[in-house]
C-alpha cells in the first residue's frame, strides 16, 4: 500500500517510555524496541521520519513550588532529559539497522549535531531518521510545541502524536463508558468543546499553519504503519 504521508513528525511522550518497569528506571527497553520496530516499518515504505521525544519520564521542570527549583532552570533540566530519551531511541533504531541523526537545540557536540534546519532537511531527504533533542531549546515551552515547530520547519505532512490512548474522545473514556472517539475533528471544534489535544501554544501553531495532527496509540505494535497508510486509527485533527 502507498503511504498517505511522505514526511511525518512523530511526537513521542517521555512518560510512555516507562512501560511496565517498576524499579525506577526511566525507560522500558521493550517499549523503545517496539517503537523502533514500528518506525522501521514506515521507513521501509520510504516515508521520511522526524522525531521529537518528551522527557517527562526523567524530569519535568514545571513545578517550582514543589521542587524549589526556579521554573526556567527546571525547564532546562527537562530539556536535557529529552536528550537522554532521544539517545536511547537513537541507539535502538541504529541497532535494528535504521540510519539516524540526532540534532539538539542545546549544543552538546560530543553527542548530537546542533539543530540546523537545512541540514536536518538533507538528512530526511537521504532517508535518515532525524531525532530532535532538547525541545525548542527555550524554557516555558513543551515538547509538543517543539514537535509542532519542527514539523512546520521540516514541512512535514502531519504531526503524529503517539500516546497511550487511541485518539480524542468527547469525554474521559476511563470515567465515561459511553465516551465516543472522534475519527476526525476540526481545530475549531476542539476549541469549542475544550478538548485537550496539545497545550495551547502547540495547538495554535498547528492550526495557524494548517498542520494536521493525528493522536493515536503508539503502544500498539503496527499502529504507526496503519496511521501512515491512512487507515482509520486514532483521531485526525485538521
Ligand atoms: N521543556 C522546555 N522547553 C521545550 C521542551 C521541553 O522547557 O521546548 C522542558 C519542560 O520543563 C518540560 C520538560 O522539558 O516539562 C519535558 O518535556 P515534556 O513535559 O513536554 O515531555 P513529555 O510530557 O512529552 O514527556
Amino acid at each position: 500500500m502507498l503511504p498517505k504521508y511522505k514526511r511525518i513528525l512523530l511526537k513521542l511522550s517521555g512518560e510512555a517510555l516507562v512501560g511496565d518497569v517498576k524499579n525506577g528506571d526511566p525507560f522500558d527497553p521493550k517499549i523503545i524496541e517496539q517503537y523502533a520496530q514500528d518506525i522501521k516499518l514506515v521507513t521501509n515504505l520510504g516515508v521520511q521520519v522526524a522525531i521529537v521525544i518528551g522527557g517527562g519520564n526523567i524530569y519535568r521542570g514545571m513545578n517550582e513550588a514543589e521542587s524549589g527549583i526556579e521554573r526556567a532552570h527546571g525547564d532546562y533540566m527537562g530539556m536535557l532529559a529529552t536528550v537522554i530519551n532521544a539517545m536511547a531511541m537513537q541507539a535502538m533504531l541504529e541497532k535494528i539497522g535504521v540510519y539516524t541523526r540526532l540534532q539538539s537545540a542545546i549544543n552538546m557536540e560530543q553527542v548530537a549535531e546542533p539543530y540546523i534546519r537545512r541540514k536536518a532537511l538533507r538528512h530526511l531527504e537521504k532517508g535518515r531518521v532525524v531525532i530532535f533533542g532538547a525541545g525548542t531549546g527555550n524554557p516555558y515551552f513543551t515538547t509538543d510545541t517543539a514537535g509542532s515547530l519542527r514539523a512546520i520547519e521540516m514541512k512535514a505532512d502531519v504531526i503524529l502524536k503517539g500516546t497511550r490512548v487511541d485518539g480524542i474522545y468527547n469525554a474521559d473514556p476511563e470515567k465515561e463508558p459511553n465516551a465516543k472517539r472522534f475519527e476526525t475533528i476540526s481545530f475549531q471544534e476542539c476549541i469549542n468543546q475544550n478538548l485537550k489535544v496539545m497545550d495551547m501554544t502547540a495547538f495554535t501553531l498547528c492550526m495557524e499553519n494548517q498542520l494536521p495532527i493525528i493522536v493515536f496509540d503508539m503502544n500498539k505494535p503496527g499502529n504507526l504503519l496503519k496511521v501512515v497508510e491512512g487507515m482509520n486509527v486514532g483521531t485526525l485533527v485538521q
